[in-house]
């Protein structure tokens, strides 16, 4: 029996063009997630999380940063 040692497999049939490469590329782009400014120390911080400044969230030091003691003080 003849065996042929092969892999088959899709071939494309032309190469891509660099405008059809390009105009797939156009979606391949990383997006910028929502933001918020933090109401304790206005740095941008993503919404619903820690403030990663300050620590704090929804007005209570969550992280306890050493930072937030020293604002707390200095009020
Ligand atoms: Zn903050």
């Amino acid at each position: 029996m003849l065996r042929l040692d092969i892999q088959l497999f899709a071939v494309p049939f032309r190469r891509t063009s660099k405008t059809k490469k390009r105009m797939r590329r156009t979606h391949l782009k990383k997006e910028v997630g929502a933001l918020v400014l933090c109401p304790k120390c206005g740095a941008a911080i993503q919404p619903h999380r820690a403030c990663t400044k300050c620590g704090y969230y929804k007005g209570k030091n969550v992280l306890n940063k050493e930072e937030a003691t020293e604002t707390k003080e200095s009020k």
